[in-house]
């Protein structure tokens, strides 16, 4: 800003006088004066200055002629500008503080938002982690509802009192049930699954167990009582897996393949007696029963 142009804004004819060309004029005219000042300049020029002193008094008809208004004007501005130069630098000063105080308000306000941003940006995450393990929690929750309802029909399945499962693995049929022949003293009373000593027998069906013990020309033999009353007898056993009273389902180890008793050679002799009375053939049985061919089942 120059002193012309804060001269002129504090005193509006200076303004005026510059309008009309006589601003540059007085400039030219006040250096001179001020470079070769008489005493009677001197004189004239406080008048003026005195007058241009009261600048909200200002009038024409108080000065001489307008070239001695503008000096008087220019030179009072100059004077202002000397006289105010500290406020002036006071307030810059302020307004520089001001502005940096703002500035920090600015910055700390930008600081906030950011914080506050992140904070909001943090909180979202943190919901949508909440969310991600909740639905994981959720899905595990089902994976192992599902897993448990499986796991109970499985058990259902197994302990079912009507499902079947053929005793041994790994077999063939050596003799069929009435089959007449040396080794026993009436016809053949079981059906022969020949196998390997150690194999395993299980259950046909589900049952308790009523009969676990030595039984001559049985050997060891083990005899399961079904819930429709059949009793199944399984003979020549090597080894007892199950002791009278236990609760058996199909599939379950009663005993492994021996040849106990009265046999030539280690094979499951099987048995099926209807309400616990008299042998009939297995063959038929297991078919109407079980849905088990005997000859393909194992
Ligand atoms: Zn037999």
């Amino acid at each position: 800003m120059s002193q012309h142009r804060a001269a002129g804004d504090r005193v509006t004819p200076g303004n005026a006088a510059r309008k009309t060309g006589a601003g540059r004029h007085s400039a030219k005219h006040r250096v001179a004066r001020r470079s070769t000042p008489s005493s009677t300049q001197i004189v004239g020029l406080t008048a003026a200055l005195a007058a241009a002193a009261g600048a909200v008094g200002f009038s024409h008809s108080s000065l001489a002629s307008p070239t001695q208004a503008n000096s008087a004007v220019n030179l009072a501005a100059a004077s202002l500008d000397n006289g105010s130069l500290s406020g002036i630098t006071t307030a810059r000063i302020q307004a520089r503080q001001l502005a940096t105080r703002d500035s920090s308000r600015v910055q700390l306000a930008d600081t906030t938002k950011k914080q506050s941003a992140a904070n909001k940006l943090a909180q979202a995450r943190q919901i949508k982690l909440d969310a991600s393990r909740a639905l994981t929690a959720k899905r595990a929750t089902a994976l192992a509802l599902a897993k448990a309802k499986q796991e109970a029909a499985d058990k259902l399945a197994r302990e079912s009192a009507t499902r079947c499962e053929i005793m041994v693995t790994g077999y063939h049929i050596t003799a069929t049930f009435g089959q007449g022949g040396s080794r026993w003293a009436h016809n053949h009373t079981g059906l022969d699954f020949a196998a390997p000593i150690g194999t395993r027998i299980g259950a046909v069906m589900k049952g308790v167990v009523i009969f676990a013990d030595w039984a001559g020309p049985y050997g060891r033999q083990v005899q399961v009582r079904h819930e429709d009353g059949t009793v199944t007898w399984y003979n020549h056993m090597s080894k007892f897996s199950v002791e009278v009273g236990e609760t058996v389902y199909a599939g379950d180890e009663v005993g492994r393949v021996g040849m106990t008793g009265n046999t030539t050679g280690p094979h499951l002799h099987f048995e099926v007696h209807p309400d616990g009375g008299a042998a009939i053939d297995p063959d038929p049985w297991l078919r109407n029963h079980c849905g088990l061919n005997p000859y393909t089942a194992g």
